[in-house]
């Protein structure tokens, strides 16, 4: 979890590779769709450009088709890289985990004061052209955050899940304490 442009899809990849699991990247998987020009990306395409949510329903199925996926089913473990956002998306996954006999061990949140990742965010529209990154969107993004993303926290935290770790500082030094937070949790060496 983290505020946009915190570097969850930047840290994603390399934090399951070194656990040796799946990613599940739910920004990914609406940005191919749009590309593809599914149906499921021509109606959310709006939606992500304003920097608004998908709607719950739409994201959970995604994600849990995804997840019951013969390829995430003989991985051992996945990561979940901006999944759930909400306190519904929180219930959901709950449910749902119970239904395939699968749980969470640790809540990754990458700490940073929103507003200072703005400029991170705007260097990324130069390089990556997301049609999100721009700045009412990332004004939007930011306040929704605020409201809906920011309240799970409390809930991992209560469920002595998270693990804050200062998102602030290079790709790689951000990695290493990612990598050495989740091992002290996990209770084991890297
Ligand atoms: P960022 O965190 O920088 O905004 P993401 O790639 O995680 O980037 O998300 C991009 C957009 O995809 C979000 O602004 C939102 O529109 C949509 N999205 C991603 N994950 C979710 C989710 N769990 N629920 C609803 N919408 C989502």
């Amino acid at each position: 979890m983290g505020p946009p442009g915190a570097g969850k899809g930047t840290q994603a990849g390399a934090i399951a590779e070194h656990y040796g699991i799946v990613t599940i990247s739910t920004g990914q998987l609406f940005r191919d769709n749009i590309q593809l020009g599914t149906a499921l990306g021509k109606q959310i395409e709006s939606l992500i450009a304003d920097g608004n949510l998908v709607p719950d329903e739409v994201t959970n199925q995604m994600v849990f088709q995804r997840l019951a996926s013969p390829d995430v089913r003989k991985r051992g473990g996945f990561l979940l890289d901006g999944y759930p956002r909400t306190l519904e998306q929180v219930a959901a996954l709950d449910a749902e985990l119970v239904n395939q006999r699968r749980r969470l061990n640790a809540v990754v949140a990458l700490m940073a004061e929103p507003t200072t990742l703005v400029d991170r965010l705007l260097q990324r529209a130069e390089i990556e052209g997301r049609a999100d990154d721009n700045a009412d969107s990332i004004r939007h993004r930011i306040d929704v955050y605020h409201a809906e993303t920011a309240p799970l926290l409390d809930v991992y935290r209560d469920r002595d899940l998270l693990v804050e770790v200062d998102a602030i500082g290079e790709v790689p030094e951000v990695r290493r304490r990612i990598t050495a937070a989740l091992d002290a949790k996990l209770g084991r060496q890297s």
